[in-house]
C-alpha cells in the first residue's frame, strides 16, 4: 500500500509547486471521516481514496484533482457535506468532489431511458471539469483491482458496466494504460474460465517465443544503429489477453491464427526518424501486403499517432511492428493525461481541444436527440471507434466510422449538403450512396438542389449525425402529411354524419378539445388523426355528441348527390413509393394501375392494399378504418418490383429465351432463379415494372414463349 509521504513525492514529481500542505490535510481529513470504516477486504477504508489518490498523481493530474481523489467518498460514505468540503478544501476541489459523487450514484444498469439521462450527466461533468471523469476513471481502476472481495452479483454488475462505459470512455480519452487494466480485469470477473485459458495459453507461447523475440529485438536493433538510425529504444510486448478474446471472437478464428500476439515496438526521437525506421524495417524483413497504416499523418479521433506494419521474419513468424516518438508513445499510452507534461502551466480545466470537441459535440447530439435509445446507440457508436479516413477533394481529413457512406462524408459536411446528396465521385469515379467508405479515398459529394433524404437511408447511414438529420427531416415531413391525412379522416367522418365542417368547428371548437386528447393546437389534432392515434369518431364526439347519437337515416337525395361530388376530394393519393404514411402493403405489394383500398392502421397510417390480396376482405371488416386510395399522377418513381413464378417444360434454353424476352420488354431484371425437378423447370424472376399495363405485356409475351406451362405473379 502506498503511504502519504509517497504521494506527495508523487505530486511534486510532475508539479512542483503542488500544494502539499492541501494534500495533506485532505489525507487527514479523509482518514478522520472514513474513521472505523473498512472495505470488504478488512482494510481500513482510506487505504481506498489514497490509491485512488496515487493513480490520479500517476496521470499527473494537479493538486486539486490529487486531493478531490483523497475526498472522494466522504460525501457520498460518511456525514461530511459538501459545503463542509468546500469550506475547508475551497470550491475547486468541492466541485470535483461533487461530481464524482454524482457519478458514482448513476446506475447504468438501468432502462435505457435512465441510462441516456446518466450518460448525459456524466458528459455534463466530464465537458464541466475533464478531471472529474479522471478521478472517477482512477476510482474504478481501484475498485477493479479490489474487486476479488465483494460477492459475485456485485462482481458480475461492476465489471459489465466498466466494460460499457468506463473502458470505451478511457479509450476515447486515449488513456490506453487504464482501458487495458479495467479490460481484462473486467474480462477476468466475466468469464473466468475463458480468462484463464487464455492467460496459461498465452503463458505458454510467450515462454516458447521468448528468445526469438529476443533475436529479432536485437536484429532490429543492430541494423537501425548500422543505418544510423537514432531510437530512443525497442520493446517488445505481447497483446493483452482481452483484445486476444475480442479477436478471436470477432474473426472466428483460433488461438494459433492470432499472428500479432507479440510485437516489437520502436520509440524513436522524432517524426523523420519514424519513417527512416519504418524503410529499414521493410527492407530487413518483407512487409504483409495491407498491413501497413499510418496513424502518424492521419492520427485517430483521440489524438493516438504511431506507424504499424506487420512483416515476416527469416523464420517465416509473422509480426507486428509500432513506431512512433516519445510524445506519440506518451499520448498513446496516457492519452489525455500525457498532453500535460508536454505542456506548462496548471491543467485540468482545459485539457486537450481533440478531446473537448468529442465531448461537446456528444453534448450537442445528445441535446438534440429526443430518443433516449436513439443517443445511447449513438453513444456507442462513439465510443467504439473503428474509423475510415477520407479526405474532401481539397485535402481535408474526415474520420468517420467504418462502414461510413458517402451520405455520411456528406453530413458531416454541411446538413443541407448532407440533405440534397444523390451520390458521389469516389477517387474520380460516380459510385452509389450505398457504398462504403475507405479509407484513403477522395469523396466529392454530389448534389442536386431540392433533392431530399429517404426513409431508407438510415438503414445505409452509420453516423449519429447523419443519422439524427434524416430523422429530424423526416419527422418534419411526416408531421405536415398527418396533419393533411388526419384532416381528410376528419372531413370523411364529417361526411359521414351529414354534418357541415363549417358549424362543427366553428370558432375555437377543435383548439377546445384538442387538449383532451393530449395535443396542444388543433393541428396537433389532426396529426393525431393522421398517425392513427386517435379516431377521428371520437374527436367529433366531444364535438357535437348530440348529433352523432342521433343515427343517420335514409340520406335525402341532396345529401347523396353531395357524397358522390364530394367523394373524388375524399381520396388518399398514393404514390409508388413506400411513403411515409401512405405504404403499399407488403402482403400484396400494389402495382401502379391496380384497383387499390386503403386501410387506416393504428400508428402507422394508411396501408394500400390490391383488391385481388385474400388480407383485405380481412382487414375491412371495420369499415369505419376504410379509406378510398388512388394512384398518384405522378409516374417518375422508380420501378414497382415484382415477382414473377414461371412454370416451364425442362427444355435447354428455355431460360434464356424468357429472360430475353422480358429484357426486350425494356424490364429491369433484378434477379433470376431457376430449378428442375420431375422434368419440370421453375423459373422465379424479381423485375422492376412501371405499372399493371407493363406487367400485362410481360406475361403476355412470357407466355408466348414455347414450353411455358404457367406464370403467375407471387406475393413476395
Ligand atoms: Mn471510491
Amino acid at each position: 500500500m502506498i503511504s502519504f509521504e509517497k504521494l506527495a513525492d508523487k505530486a511534486l514529481a510532475s508539479h512542483p509547486d503542488a500544494d502539499t500542505d492541501l494534500l495533506r490535510k485532505a489525507y487527514d481529513f479523509s482518514a478522520a471521516e472514513h474513521a472505523g470504516q473498512t472495505r470488504r477486504s478488512g482494510e481500513p477504508y482510506v487505504t481506498h481514496p489514497l490509491e485512488v489518490a496515487s493513480l490520479v498523481a500517476d496521470m499527473r493530474l494537479d493538486d486539486v484533482a490529487i486531493a478531490a481523489g483523497l475526498l472522494h467518498d466522504v460525501v457520498e460514505d460518511t456525514l461530511t457535506s459538501i459545503e463542509r468540503v468546500e469550506e475547508l478544501f475551497g470550491p475547486e476541489v468541492a466541485h470535483v468532489v461533487e461530481g464524482v459523487t454524482k457519478i458514482s450514484t448513476i446506475p447504468f444498469s438501468s432502462s435505457e431511458e435512465r441510462q441516456a439521462e446518466n450518460f448525459r450527466k456524466m458528459l455534463l461533468a466530464m465537458v464541466d471539469d475533464i478531471r472529474v471523469i479522471l478521478v472517477k476513471l482512477a476510482d474504478r481502476l481501484h475498485n477493479m483491482r479490489t474487486l476479488d472481495h465483494l460477492p459475485e452479483d456485485r462482481r458480475l454488475t461492476i465489471a459489465k458496466e466498466t466494460l460499457e462505459i468506463y473502458a470505451p470512455i478511457a479509450q476515447r480519452l486515449g488513456m490506453k494504460k487504464v482501458k487495458n487494466e479495467l479490460e481484462d480485469l473486467a474480462f477476468r470477473h466475466l468469464d473466468p474460465r475463458a480468462y484463464e485459458t487464455l492467460r496459461a495459453w498465452v503463458d505458454r507461447r510467450r515462454r516458447a517465443t521468448q528468445s526469438a523475440v529476443t533475436g529479432l529485438r536485437r536484429t532490429l536493433e543492430r541494423t537501425l544503429r548500422e543505418a544510423q538510425v537514432p531510437f530512443v529504444r525497442v520493446e517488445s510486448r505481447l497483446k493483452r489477453l482481452f483484445g486476444i478474446h475480442q479477436k478471436i471472437k470477432r474473426q472466428r478464428i483460433s488461438l494459433e491464427q492470432v499472428y500479432d500476439l507479440i510485437a516489437l515496438r520502436v520509440i524513436t526521437t522524432s517524426v523523420r526518424d519514424c519513417y527512416a525506421t519504418l524503410g529499414i524495417i521493410h527492407q530487413t524483413w518483407s512487409p504483409v501486403p495491407g498491413r501497413f497504416k499510418d496513424f502518424v499523418a492521419m492520427p485517430r479521433a483521440n489524438g493516438y499517432q504511431s506507424l504499424h506494419t506487420s512483416v515476416v521474419s527469416d523464420q517465416g513468424v509473422q509480426f507486428e511492428v509500432q513506431i512512433r516518438t516519445e510524445e506519440m508513445h506518451a499520448v498513446a499510452e496516457e492519452g489525455i493525461a500525457a498532453h500535460w507534461k508536454y505542456k506548462e502551466g496548471r491543467v485540468g480545466v482545459a485539457p486537450d481541444e481533440r478531446h473537448f470537441a468529442w465531448l461537446r459535440q456528444l453534448l450537442d447530439w445528445q441535446q438534440e436527440v429526443r430518443d433516449p435509445g436513439e443517443f445511447i446507440h449513438s453513444l456507442k457508436v462513439d465510443l467504439y471507434p473503428d474509423e475510415v479516413y477520407t479526405f474532401t477533394p481539397k485535402g481535408e481529413v474526415k474520420a468517420l466510422p467504418r462502414g461510413a457512406t458517402p451520405i455520411d462524408f456528406a453530413y458531416s459536411i454541411h446538413t443541407d449538403v448532407g440533405h440534397q446528396c444523390v451520390g458521389a465521385r469516389v477517387n474520380g469515379r460516380m459510385v452509389p450512396v450505398r457504398t462504403r467508405l475507405r479509407s484513403g479515398d477522395i469523396v466529392e459529394v454530389v448534389t442536386a438542389p431540392g433533392h431530399t433524404p429517404s426513409r431508407d437511408w438510415l438503414n445505409i447511414v452509420v453516423t449519429p449525425r447523419a443519422r439524427h438529420k434524416i430523422k429530424h427531416f423526416i419527422h418534419a415531413e411526416e408531421k405536415v402529411q398527418a396533419v393533411e391525412l388526419g384532416r381528410k379522416l376528419f372531413d370523411k367522418e364529417l361526411r359521414r354524419f351529414d354534418l357541415n365542417a363549417k358549424s362543427v368547428l366553428k370558432g375555437e371548437a377543435l383548439s377546445r378539445v384538442a387538449g383532451e386528447f393530449g395535443a396542444q393546437r388543433a393541428a396537433d389534432l389532426f396529426a393525431a388523426i393522421g398517425y392513427g392515434k386517435v379516431a377521428a369518431r371520437s374527436v367529433l364526439a366531444k364535438l357535437v355528441p348530440k348529433q352523432l347519437e342521433e343515427k343517420p337515416g335514409a340520406p335525402s337525395i341532396g345529401t347523396v348527390v353531395r357524397r358522390i361530388l364530394r367523394s373524388s376530394e375524399e381520396k388518399v393519393k398514393v404514390r409508388g413509393f413506400d411513403d411515409l404514411l401512405v405504404f403499399r402493403a407488403r402482403c400484396c405489394n400494389p402495382i401502379r394501375g391496380e384497383k387499390i383500398v386503403g386501410y387506416v392502421t393504428r400508428g402507422k397510417g394508411v396501408s394500400v392494399h390490391a383488391a385481388r390480396c385474400p388480407n383485405v376482405l380481412n382487414l375491412l371488416y371495420d369499415p369505419e378504418r376504410r379509406i378510398d386510395v388512388v394512384w398518384d399522377k405522378r409516374a417518375d418513381d422508380a420501378g414497382f418490383v415484382v415477382l414473377l413464378g414461371i412454370q416451364v417444360e425442362d427444355r435447354r434454353g428455355i431460360l434464356a429465351e424468357v429472360t430475353s424476352k422480358i429484357a426486350g420488354l425494356k424490364t429491369n431484371v433484378l434477379k433470376v432463379e431457376a430449378s428442375t425437378s420431375d422434368r419440370q423447370g421453375q423459373i422465379s424472376v424479381v423485375m422492376e415494372i412501371d405499372d399493371l399495363k407493363h406487367l400485362q405485356r410481360v406475361i403476355k409475351v412470357i407466355r408466348g414463349v414455347p414450353g411455358v406451362l404457367e406464370v403467375e405473379r407471387r406475393m413476395r
